[in-house]
């Protein structure tokens, strides 16, 4: 039996459509609700869709949001005075700095500079640790976005074998540690991995995010498996691939998400969600959302 489609656009739909519910109570009732901002240095292509992505689903939900927009050729000092201003801005609720940056804003340290209580990509080390602790914070929105499909097929994580292809400090590392901390074995492998076809195929749980067009074959997956391609990947002829061969893996897996309307929509939608929790935290919402 082919696999099932874990179809992250109907759930992060089903979740966005919730917290649009919430926030229109919170409109009505409130003086206070959440605001976004995201900032794009540069104009890469492929970030502006992304931008504009969270911009829209801000705006059909009911987050304030609004883009700022640098010039490439910002300097690292003036780049860290506009978070800094953000960071003090009282209406402002989440910083979203878009990926990739500049080399020479040094994305490590600009996300130290983001105030923790407004990092809505829980990509600052102490949101990270908490993540490695187990405790409740704002956690990174992709793996966050993992954690919420694989939940929705019911798996039990408790004495699975989990395997993680990549290991990047935005979805490899902090998905290995949501599943460590569901009770899942966890293998995780990267490019320098010898024989990754035989970790692979133990895992009962694949969450592949190597960023290489169908690096995962039928043959490397174990029947029954669940499979998450985060992979955003474009081809030779510039078509937008997965990091996984889709049409044959899902013919041994038994559940597998699509590129698109796999992950990427539930990163969006657990954006929305820490850019909520956020307010929530930093006492600015005074409605229940
Ligand atoms: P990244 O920083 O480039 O990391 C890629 C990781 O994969 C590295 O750890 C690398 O190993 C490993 N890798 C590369 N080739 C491999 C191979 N042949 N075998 C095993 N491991 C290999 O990428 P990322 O930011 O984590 O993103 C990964 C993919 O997910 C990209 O396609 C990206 O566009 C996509 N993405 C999607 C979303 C979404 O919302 N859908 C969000 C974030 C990222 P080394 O460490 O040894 O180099």
């Amino acid at each position: 039996m082919p696999a099932k489609i874990l179809d992250g656009k109907a759930i992060a739909d089903n979740i966005l459509k919730k917290l649009k519910k919430k926030l229109k109570y919170c409109r009505e009732n409130s003086e206070r609700f959440p605001k976004l901002v995201v900032i794009q240095v540069g104009e890469d292509p492929a970030s502006t869709i992304y931008v504009n992505k969270k911009h829209k689903a801000c705006k059909e939900i009911g987050i304030d949001s609004e883009i700022k927009k640098f010039p490439e050729t910002i300097s690292y000092p003036d780049f860290l005075k506009e978070i800094g201003n953000l960071n003090k801005d009282n209406s402002v609720n989440g910083i979203l700095v878009q990926l990739p940056l500049p080399e020479h804003l040094n994305h490590k340290q600009v996300f130290e500079t983001i105030a923790v209580e407004k990092d809505v990509d829980g990509f600052h080390p102490f949101n990270h640790g908490k993540n490695l602790l187990g405790k409740k914070g704002i956690q990174s929105a992709t793996p966050k976005g993992i954690m919420t499909l694989l939940e929705s097929t019911g798996v039990n994580f408790e004495g699975k074998n989990a395997v993680v292809v990549g290991r990047s400090n935005i979805v490899g590392k902090p998905i290995t540690l949501m599943l460590i901390n569901e009770g899942c074995t966890v293998t995780v492998c990267n490019s320098k991995t010898k024989n990754l076809k035989s970790f692979t195929k133990e895992a009962d749980i694949l969450v592949v995010a190597a960023g290489k067009c169908n690096l995962i074959t039928e043959d490397m997956v174990k029947k029954g498996a669940i499979v998450i391609d985060v992979g955003m990947n474009r081809n030779g002829n510039g078509q937008l691939c997965g990091d996984v061969d889709f049409e044959n893996v899902k013919k041994v897996a038994s559940w597998i998400t699509p590129v698109p309307k796999g992950v990427g929509p539930m990163t969006i939608a657990s954006l929305m969600e820490n850019t909520i929790e956020a307010c929530k935290q930093q006492g600015n919402c005074t409605c229940s959302v």
